[in-house]
């Protein structure tokens, strides 16, 4: 019998192997700029092109490669940072595989020049599908710069598979900013297509975070810093205020590397408990050092799941620092020595004349805008945040906590029949029937809405009622683009991370079909002149910002396309929340609205709007 088994050529098996290494092109951009960390660069430029799909180059003033380097290191395993597997429990440089290089050039046309300075003359190569097509000296300065371009081109399937430009744009944002926050001691630039998206001098974390971040963050964060014998933690979380429904900005490095480690997240969460509402993240920036034989990060190509031989008392150590940060914070607010005041200026020039805000906690997103001269700019601060609505009760919080899945589960085909016959009931809304059951309607717990029908009784869940006829009128809206917008008598400037703004960029068109009057205003700002007439706060970076969320939200959650996710993102941020009392004709005029709506069943997230109880049922239960 003929032998069947070959051994795969190797620029096959690195055509392979870059699988596991290159998902896309933000692998491209975090394993050079490692490389650049690693070569000890104190300036980094990274230029990319088409979301990296045309070209990624990334130009270092490190400590360059030697002519045999240079090729050397397109090999397999072909690592200057480790020489034996012991080393393996030492590492203190970002790379270690020396896999990288060998991965990428087997997938893309690469250009390498480097020199060091004590050589006299640069050298390129240039490798295509790994193959050297070219090697001679030439000139540049001291350090390397790598250039990838046409990724995958001679792998077409996973070419097709790249995410559009502004996906792939944002994955190499998110591995620019965890590189460059946690090294701030190393200047960074980014351009995009030619523009220069971030430019970050040396500096402090702190100035980094803010550079990054923009100059809101530096009131937002509060420094944490322990030093025990396992573990020291150093960096900053920010205000329980400041906590945000999507995660995002949640940053574990171990050892100057980005971690994910869900464990730990929990900590800082425990920390953070009964300060922020449920389902909401905090924001953290957290470095840990520790003895790198303490922590396995040969786990995971991609390095950022991580082991720790001490899990647990890692995890008490950074819920207790994270907690004690919080209350030094709370007892003494303006003792913070560390804070970056060079900003400071910037921020009282931009504040002046801008009118105060006050906060009505009486404030009903139902009733008609009764301060509509607007001298006292009215915020809705329940629309921020659940917890600042009227106090919960005991009772309330238990509600809260029940999933409507968990509720007794009705028959569906009866429930739907009840619909159709509810729905002409309170649609046909001057008629007899429709004014008897405003007779009987009542509000419970602030959070359903009870009305009696012919059969029984309907519970509607007020919220999840509200976001649904949104959600189908702000749909409407993006396809007649006839949303009405309510000027803002102060128009608002408001500052985004690029991340944040690249995503509002895209969104504007479609934001303005719904009735907002907003426009670009400078680099990651943004000027806000008017909102849709149905969102009663008057805090354009607010609504904005939660529009935002909750679209990141919705998308990695729901899998929801563009136009359904930015409605039912909009109808989420300004439907009426649990926990807000409603009157009579508030309800009335709600439930007529939801049965106008084409799915008055469940909300946009597909979560139950309405039970029905029979009467029959309750006269069983009664048996
Ligand atoms: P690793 O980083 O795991 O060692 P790589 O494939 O990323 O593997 O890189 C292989 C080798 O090439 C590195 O060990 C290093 O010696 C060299 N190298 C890569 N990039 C640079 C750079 N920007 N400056 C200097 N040397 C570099
Ligand atoms: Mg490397």
């Amino acid at each position: 019998m003929e032998n069947i088994i070959n051994l795969l050529p190797d620029n096959v098996a690195n055509q392979i192997a870059a699988g596991e290494v290159v998902q896309r092109p933000a692998s491209v951009v975090k394993e050079l700029l490692e490389n650049s960390i690693d070569a000890g660069a104190t300036e980094v430029k990274l230029i990319v092109e088409d979301a990296g799909k045309s070209m990624i180059q990334v130009i270092d003033n490190g400590k360059g490669m030697s002519p045999t380097d240079i090729r050397m290191c397109l090999e397999r395993h072909a690592t200057s940072k480790i020489k034996n597997a012991e080393d393996l429990f030492y590492i203190t440089t970002m790379g270690f595989r020396g896999e990288a290089l060998a991965s990428i050039v087997a997938i893309s046309e690469a250009e390498i020049k480097s020199k060091r300075s004590e050589d006299e003359l640069a050298n390129l190569i240039k490798v295509v599908a790994s193959k050297v097509t070219k090697q001679e000296p030439c000139t540049s300065p001291n350090g390397t710069s790598i250039s990838i371009k046409n990724l995958f081109f001679n792998i077409p399937a996973r070419r097709k598979f790249l995410k559009k430009n502004s996906v792939e744009g944002r994955h190499i944002i998110d591995q620019f900013e965890r590189i460059a926050l946690v090294h701030p001691d190393v200047k960074f630039q980014l351009y995009q297509d030619g523009e220069e998206l971030f430019h970050l001098e040396h500096g402090t974390f702190r100035q980094r975070l803010v550079a990054v971040f923009g100059k809101n963050f530096n009131d937002r964060l509060v420094p944490v810093q322990e030093t025990t014998n396992i573990v020291s933690i150093k960096g900053f979380i920010c205000k329980p205020e400041f906590a945000r429904k999507t995660r995002g900005e949640q940053y574990f490095f171990a050892n100057n590397r980005f971690i994910k480690n869900h464990y730990l997240h929990h900590a800082v969460q425990q920390a953070f408990e009964d300060l922020i509402p449920k389902g909401h993240h905090p924001s953290y920036f957290l470095k840990l050092d520790l003895d790198p034989g303490s922590m396995d990060i040969n786990i995971h190509p991609t390095k950022t799941e991580i082991k720790f031989e001490d899990e647990k008392s890692v995890y008490a150590i950074i819920r207790s620092s994270v907690k004690k940060a919080l209350g030094e914070h709370n007892i003494t607010p303006s003792l913070d020595f560390n804070r970056e005041t060079s900003f400071d200026q910037l921020e009282k020039n931009k504040k002046l004349g801008l009118p105060g805000i006050s906060v009505d906690p009486e404030y009903n997103p139902f009733s008609e805008r009764k301060n509509s001269s607007g001298i006292t700019r009215k915020m809705d601060y329940s629309a921020v945040n659940p917890a600042y609505s009227t106090p919960v009760d005991h009772w309330e919080n238990l509600i809260q906590n029940t999933d409507s899945e968990l509720q007794p589960s009705m028959d569906f085909e009866t429930m739907e029949n009840e619909f159709e016959q509810n729905a002409s009931l309170v649609s046909s809304s001057e008629t007899d029937s429709s004014s008897a059951t405003q007779d009987k309607i009542i509000q419970l717990h602030n959070r359903f809405i009870i009305i009696q029908i012919k059969s029984g009784m309907m519970i509607v869940d007020q919220q999840r009622a509200h976001e649904r006829v949104l959600f189908e009128r702000y749909l409407g809206q993006l396809a007649q683009g006839n949303g009405k917008a309510q000027q803002l008598i102060f128009p608002e400037n408001i500052d985004l991370n690029p991340n944040d703004a690249d995503l509002l960029n895209e969104l504007i068109p479609q934001l303005r079909c719904m009735g907002f009057d907003i426009d670009e205003f400078g680099k990651n700002a943004f000027i806000v002149r008017g909102m849709p007439t149905e969102i009663k706060s008057t805090n354009a970076l607010d609504v904005i910002d939660g529009i935002i969320s909750n679209y990141k939200l919705n998308d990695t959650e729901l899998k929801l396309d563009g136009r359904v996710n930015l409605a039912y993102s909009l109808a989420q941020k300004s439907a009426v929340k649990s926990g807000r009392k409603l009157d009579k004709p508030e309800m009335q005029m709600l439930i007529d609205e939801l049965f106008a709506c084409e799915n008055p069943n469940y909300n946009p997230a597909g979560k139950r709007i309405i039970q029905n109880q029979s009467l029959e049922q309750l006269l069983k239960s009664f048996e």
